[in-house]
């Protein structure tokens, strides 16, 4: 192919048993467009034994609004070589890409039909005790191995630039941390909770800490991030989890992925009264507030490990330094946690956590308190010095 061109499912499947050994001459092949995301077409190629491929096409606009919002298909790009990047340093909990074409702009990938998006799970009131752990160590892993802790300064500059994204960090920059705080028309809030919202617009002590968070974004290259970290970009299942999704990848602050997941344990937190019954949401808030506290734990131990002994830059190469380093680090993390958890309450893109409550009443409760615990996050993140002092603030706001 020698032009851009959306794929028919058709074409589609061409593509995977082309670029693929596992279909070959005689099988018979099926493919359907099933992708519930955002932005692009995703297709599922199956032979007849039930062996299957992920075809995933960049649209040039985004699919959930149409050609009126053009959109790099570049984003395939990055996703593909985010997402090989991190699958060379957490091969266990990344899914695996097969083949990139950047004409077509199309990646084939694994297929996680076996495994379940982790959202639904979590809104089903599903715990896996292995969640915390294998994000922990996928974040370590893929964050520390391509930090300067490890990459030479011109190898390291190589990369930041390679992976610039200019467009889709401009739609973090914007739905992050500029459209919340404003009355903005791309906003997306329910009459119940409009008074709440405002507040967020006049709010200047907020206001000057989320522009500190922005800032950091726009600045502080230190990693090479997932940039979309939701617990809709991860699968799970009884033993294991894989993430997909890194479209909105670059070169950013560290804390930014550990609180973007961070943020969506605490966004289902705060939504459980509203999707179970009092004793089934306890029972899930007590999971979700010790799967953060293993996140930051697991994490915190495993980049400490990496920092004394993998360290190549022997500036870097200090103990002090590196406890300092992790420290801004959870306080960033928290930050970002708190941006999440307001965004997705009143930006344009919700959560189904909160979105799916039925009961106005109890949903507007829920989205009140994901503002309020939003903001506690963001201004309290340099104050926090450990997670159990995070588990307090988040229990204290729930039953206050
Ligand atoms: P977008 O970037 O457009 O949001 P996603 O990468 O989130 O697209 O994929 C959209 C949906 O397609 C996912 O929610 C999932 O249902 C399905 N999907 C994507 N990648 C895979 C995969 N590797 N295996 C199985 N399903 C997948
Ligand atoms: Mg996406």
């Amino acid at each position: 192919m020698s032009e851009y061109k959306t794929f028919s499912a058709d074409e589609a499947m061409a593509f995977a048993d082309k670029h693929s050994e596992l279909f070959g001459d005689h099988s018979k092949l099926t493919a359907k467009e099933f992708g519930d995301g955002n932005l692009n077409l995703v297709f599922r190629v199956e032979n007849d034994k039930g062996t299957s491929l992920i075809v995933k096409q960049a649209l040039p606009y985004a699919r959930c609004v149409g050609e009126s919002w053009p959109l790099t298909t570049d984003r395939a790009r990055i996703e593909a070589e985010v997402l090989k990047m991190h699958h060379r340093f957490c091969p266990g909990h990344t899914v695996e890409v097969r083949y990139f074409d950047p004409v077509a702009c199309a990646i084939l990938m694994e297929d996680l039909k076996a495994y379940r998006i982790l959202r639904t799970e979590l809104n089903a009131g599903k715990k896996f005790n292995h969640l915390a752990p294998q994000m922990a160590k996928y974040l370590a892993n893929t964050l520390f191995y391509t930090s300067d802790f490890v990459l030479s300064s011109e190898h390291k500059k190589a990369e930041v630039a390679r992976f610039l994204n200019p467009e889709l960090c401009l739609i973090t920059e914007d739905l992050f941390f500029t459209d919340p705080y404003c009355n903005h028309e791309r906003n997306n809030i329910e009459p119940a909770i409009l008074e709440k919202a405002k507040t967020l617009w006049h709010d200047e002590a907020l206001k000057a800490e989320v522009a500190a968070l922005k800032a950091d974004f726009l600045s502080k290259p230190q990693a090479l991030l997932h940039g979309d970290l939701h617990s809709g970009s991860i699968f799970i299942d009884e033993e294991n989890c894989k993430v997909i999704d890194a479209e909105f990848g670059f070169y950013g602050p560290i804390g930014f992925d550990v609180g973007s997941l961070l943020g969506n344990l605490l966004l289902n937190y705060i939504a459980c009264p509203g999707l179970h019954q009092a004793e089934d949401a306890a029972e899930q808030q007590a999971y979700l507030l010790q799967q953060a506290e293993q996140l930051w734990q697991h994490f915190s131990q495993t980049f400490t490990e990496l920092m004394s002994r993998e360290t190549q830059d022997p500036a870097l190469d200090n103990s002090l330094y590196q406890r300092r380093f992790l420290q801004q680090v959870f306080s960033d993390a928290i930050g970002y946690a708190g941006c999440e958890l307001i965004r997705r309450t009143v930006g344009l893109a919700h959560v189904a956590d909160l979105d799916s409550i039925s009961d106005a009443g109890k949903r507007a409760d829920c989205q009140r308190l994901a503002l309020k615990l939003g903001r506690e996050l963001i201004m309290q993140r340099g104050e926090l010095s450990n997670i159990s002092q995070l588990q307090t603030l988040v229990r204290y706001q729930h039953t206050s």
